[in-house]
């Protein structure tokens, strides 16, 4: 009865131990709190990276802060036998773009490739941005160290680049430091621009900004809770898709929602310390940040940030008024919360970086029937083991419900009827890794 008892407390742990992978564990380890805390205070350091300040010195401003990210990347490049491709991207912003813009401005964004080894035009994105401001937008030479937003961001960037170069990964990760975000999301536009030009096959944009304040204005102290933030829905679908949604559901089912999903749950699996809150929209309330314009170019796009945001310590001159010290400065930064919001990336890019791709159009069927049927194009990939179907209830913000179907191209779910649950297909890998939930596109009746 013992040596029963034993085996099969045995046989259990060998099942969970294989869906992890220890190399996950690793990456988390690697990241470090004090070389974040480091460059957070060197991207503090230029006194201002307003979008219009200077560019000429090697001290102060903007093009001293691109500058010294992009040798920092370079740097990470020499390290990895020169694994990474690093160069600028920027784009020519006139005068009256809008009012945030009083003269014409390079904004320019910091790139790094660290191309894959088996899809090379398949990525994965990481973003941060270079640029602060104060309390007048406009103001480009007072002091503005941006040390949360978003120092803190691009900081993370960095160390995720440092972490993962030491590995190889069968897709692409790209390490941007976006720039132009506060005069009007302009970074991430060029950028989208770009990646759609040179026909980038984007899984996702993981945008971080302000990932380092654990003290919220409402008086919350929290260190293991943060927000990933998703659109419902894509902006570019079209008027047959919105229609049908009507009819077969999918009011919460779109692709940046499906990368939230992905987020949550690998931080569930490996970092079950923190709290991934996931927030059905696409940003906070009428605020905005650099997945946005991604989103716009119909690329998967969240935002990871901290829970707790202090509006005394983002966007103001610094100060002190009735008692409270006003200003983004590094002594309200914690580097080890933006170390985990690092790993978090981290993660989750080695994850995506590791999985096959997604499946491209999922039929589902079983209208008046006692079972759900799914049937797509199977890839041709050697390296990949097979296809999970997943199902959740409806009111269910995650995907609670799996199962693996083999290498197939249709499966029939028997018992489970169609109109009572939502369904997707990830694609498993032999590696273990699996990529985002796919939702059905289309429908078949037979
Ligand atoms: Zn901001």
């Amino acid at each position: 009865m013992k040596t029963f008892f034993t085996s099969t407390l045995l046989l259990v742990s060998t099942v969970l131990i294989a869906q992890t992978d220890q190399k996950i564990y690793d990456i988390i380890d690697a990241v470090s709190a004090q070389r974040i805390e480091k460059d957070i205070k060197t991207l503090a350091g230029f006194g201002t990276r307003h979008t219009l300040s200077d560019t000429i010195s090697n001290t102060r401003g903007i093009g001293a802060a691109r500058r010294w990210i992009k040798s920092q990347f370079d740097k990470i490049s020499k390290d990895c036998n020169n694994c990474l491709e690093v160069f600028y991207q920027k784009d020519l912003v006139k005068k009256g773009t809008n009012q945030r813009i009083v003269k014409d401005v390079w904004v320019v964004n910091v790139v790094a490739i660290q191309r894959g080894t088996k899809y090379p035009n398949r990525f994965i994105m990481m973003s941060g941005d270079i640029d602060s401001r104060i309390s007048d937008p406009t103001n480009y030479t007072d002091d503005s160290p941006g040390a949360n937003d978003n120092a803190s961001g691009m900081a993370g960037a960095i160390e995720a680049a440092r972490v993962l170069s030491k590995y190889k990964f069968e897709n692409s990760i790209i390490y941007v430091g976006l720039s132009g975000e506060e005069q009007g999301l302009f970074g991430g536009q060029g950028l989208a621009k770009y990646a759609k030009e040179k026909n980038w096959d984007i899984t996702g944009v993981m945008n971080n900004d302000m990932i380092g304040n654990i003290k919220g204005v409402d008086g919350v102290i929290d260190n293991r809770t943060f927000r990933i933030f998703s659109e419902p829905v894509p902006p570019t679908e079209t008027e047959k898709q919105r229609r049908s949604r009507r009819f077969y559901g999918g009011e919460v089912d779109g692709i940046s929602r499906q990368l939230a999903r992905y987020v949550h749950k690998t931080v569930k699996t490996y970092m079950p310390e923190m709290n991934p809150m996931l927030v059905y929209r696409l940003d906070r309330f009428g605020r905005g940040g650099h997945h946005r314009p991604f989103n716009d170019a119909g690329f998967a796009g969240i935002r990871i940030m901290e829970a707790h945001e202090n509006y005394t310590q983002q966007h103001q001159d610094i100060r002190k008024e009735n008692g409270i010290k006003y200003g983004d400065v590094v002594e309200h930064v914690n580097f080890d919360y933006a170390a985990k919001l690092t790993a978090v990336n981290a993660i989750n890019l080695a994850s995506i970086a590791s999985a096959p791709p997604t499946v491209t159009e999922l039929e589902i069927g079983g209208i008046v029937e006692p079972a759900a049927k799914f049937r797509w194009k199977m890839i041709k990939d050697n390296d990949i083991k097979g296809y999970k179907i997943y199902w959740r209830d409806t009111t269910s913000p995650t995907w609670d419900h799996s199962r693996f179907v083999g290498n197939v191209d249709n499966f029939v779910l028997k018992g489970i009827v169609i109109d009572n649950y939502l369904f997707g297909i990830s694609t498993v890998g032999k590696n273990g890794y699996e990529s985002p939930v796919v939702f059905p596109s289309k429908i078949f009746r037979e």
